[in-house]
């Protein structure tokens, strides 16, 4: 792809990216959390579920780019504080999203990663204000972006110097109704095919229904991606934002298992060949 620099596919094969303990890049990480910070217990419960089921790293909001403005905006910095006490007491690693360039700082000191959101990914002051962090960072595809657009936003971010960038398909528009975004499983190899950075999936916002999260979290392994991040409540009756795309512990753990059993599957496959 032209003009690709430092995202397209290089010699020495493909990029694995740190948070904290996990390896983004090596094995399957699942990622899971609730979409908003909503209360310290919230975040607690929520999170010694998702790790009791096998989650590799925690997410949750604290900074919410809502479409209205009358709509939870977040807790902010008092979010970012129980986002840390969840990550104390579990060791799972933080991601939380950054929507202004005056938070990264802030942000950086509470969390391991940086999530750009899809409503950001074209937001130039805010690719080099992550650039620049010493976080890695995971860049959502904008939900009208096309896949080259998409590596030219983490082409911003590895250009100011931090190699760590870990790509989401999160779904598109398309004019299909039925579900929120359209999940473009077919960005996973064709983004193996380009580029050297690590892609992940999000059946959450890909689907905005909780019964196809476990059939595109399925589907994303198979299509070659190297993880995915979902929505997890401890009661997702009561969440605040993104409720009919959020699973419960129980459905969660039961995905960790399909999950993994297909992907040990794949592996055991790929070591015959
Ligand atoms: C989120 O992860 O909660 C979120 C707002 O995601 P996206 O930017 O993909 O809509
Ligand atoms: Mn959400």
């Amino acid at each position: 792809m032209k003009g690709l620099k430092l995202a397209s596919l290089k010699e020495s094969g493909r990029s694995k990216v740190e948070v904290g303990p996990v390896t983004v890049g090596e094995g399957f990480v699942i990622i899971a959390g609730p979409c908003s910070v909503e209360s310290e217990d919230q975040m607690l419960e929520t999170a010694r579920a998702v790790k009791s089921a096998g989650a590799n790293m925690l997410r949750g909001g604290a900074f919410k780019p809502r479409s209205s403005p009358y709509e939870f905006q977040g807790l902010g910095i008092d979010g970012l504080k129980i986002l840390r006490k969840a990550r104390d007491e579990t060791g799972l690693p933080i991601v939380t999203e950054v929507v202004d360039p005056r938070d990264v700082p802030l942000i950086c000191e509470h969390a391991d990663m940086l999530q750009i959101g899809t409503r950001n990914m074209q937001n130039v002051a805010l690719l080099k204000e992550v650039g620049l962090a010493d976080k890695p960072v995971l860049l959502k595809r904008g939900m009208f972006s096309t896949i080259e657009e998409w590596l030219n936003s983490a082409e911003y971010i590895l250009n100011e110097g931090n190699p760590g960038v870990v790509l989401c398909e999160r779904g598109i528009k398309t004019h299909e109704t039925y579900t929120r975004n359209t999940l473009d499983l077919s960005a996973v190899p064709a983004v193996k095919e380009l580029s050297h950075l690590p892609i992940i999936t999000d059946p959450s916002h890909g689907t905005g229904r909780v019964s196809l999260i476990g059939p595109m979290s399925l589907a994303s392994v198979a299509s070659g991606a190297d993880g995915i991040i979902v929505e997890v409540h401890a009661h997702p009756e009561l969440a605040v934002s993104d409720r009919d795309q959020t699973l419960g512990p129980g459905q969660f753990a039961e995905i960790v298992k399909n999950v993994r059993a297909l992907r040990s599957f794949m592996e055991k496959g790929s070591a015959k060949r």
